[in-house]
């Protein structure tokens, strides 16, 4: 498999140069928002890592902070302000959310056009940690066709999105979650060729799942990230699985999923703005969001 590093500083600089291609024309650099809410250091570290990532390729960055004593209707105004903004392309609301706030609102009322994170998956941006994984397979060459994938986690925003993606690509596509019994989950692992595990459980996948039986050539996707209790940053497979190939937590998915992030706030700014032209009043927003 491409080293990920590389394959990363390459991609960017295809971005940094498509960007430099379009911006003469445009008038201007693509603009990513960045909604934060509360005071949380991993959610201050992932919005760092962003705006870092968009500096280097050239999207500027307008970070915009609610304190934790923002509700519900304060989210949505911020968001209103975002979707209506014409000098933004694509904004993200940074997870975790405080637990008062109701995640699944900002997939219902972040307009698709400017959804960096694809979460509501059009055709302008898709999710980024599965399609992150899909686009690192394509520069892989990866077959998909007949392939046993087996996808560990059915959240909307990885678990499900990813099963579809493979199912999209002819994969025998299983899929477990936390009712899973031990016993079920090792058989899977032991007749998967590609296994992507995004659990949150680390220690889930281990050396010892794989037997004789197991496929040499599997690949690994770890997606996870948990804590050890030195605080250290690790995943939900044990390292040095007998496989072909494991990212490597960290420095894998979640670096997948950041250049996925910029390819979608890029694709956003290069489609025609007429495909943006949907926009509403903060009244009518808000009675929307009442209905
Ligand atoms: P989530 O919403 O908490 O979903 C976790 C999923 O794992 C659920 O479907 C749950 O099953 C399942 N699960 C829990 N325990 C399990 C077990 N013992 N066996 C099998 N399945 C089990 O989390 P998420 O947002 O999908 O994220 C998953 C992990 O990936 C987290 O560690 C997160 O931090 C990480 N993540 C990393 C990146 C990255 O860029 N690297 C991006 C996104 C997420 P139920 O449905 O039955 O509850």
């Amino acid at each position: 498999m491409v080293d990920i590093k590389e394959y990363i500083k390459s991609e960017k600089k295809k971005l940094k140069d498509a960007i430099d291609k379009a911006a003469p024309t445009k008038g201007r650099h693509p603009a990513l928002g960045i909604i934060k809410v509360g005071i949380n250091e991993a959610s201050n570290r992932y919005v760092r890592n962003k705006a870092k990532d968009c500096n280097e390729v050239g999207i500027d960055t307008i970070i915009e902070s609610l304190d934790d004593s923002a509700c519900d209707e304060d989210l949505l105004n911020k968001m209103y302000q975002m979707n209506n903004d014409d000098k933004i392309d694509a904004y993200i609301v940074q997870m975790p959310l405080p637990h008062h706030i109701n995640p699944y609102m900002v997939n219902a009322h972040i307009i698709p056009t400017k959804d960096a994170d694809g979460f509501t998956n059009t055709p302008f941006a898709n999710p980024a940690t599965p399609y992150g994984i899909i686009d690192y397979l394509n520069e892989n060459q990866y077959r998909f066709c007949n392939k046993n994938a087996l996808v560990i986690g059915r959240s909307d925003i990885v678990g499900k999105p990813m099963a579809k993606a493979l199912i999209e690509r002819n994969c025998n596509v299983t899929v477990m979650h936390s009712k899973t019994s031990d016993e079920n989950r090792i058989r899977a692992i032991q007749n998967a060729d590609l296994i992507i595990c995004a659990a949150g459980v680390p220690g889930l996948i281990k050396t010892t799942d794989f037997t004789e039986r197991a496929k040499c050539d599997t690949i690994v996707f770890d997606v996870g990230i948990n804590f050890d209790s030195n605080g250290k940053l690790i995943g939900d497979c044990e390292k040095d699985l007998p496989v072909a190939y494991q990212t490597p937590v960290p420095g894998g998915v979640g670096l997948l999923t950041r250049l996925r992030l910029l390819k979608n706030v890029v694709n956003l700014y290069l489609i025609d703005d007429s495909a943006k032209a949907h926009k509403m009043t903060n009244k009518e927003w808000l009675k929307e969001e009442r209905k």
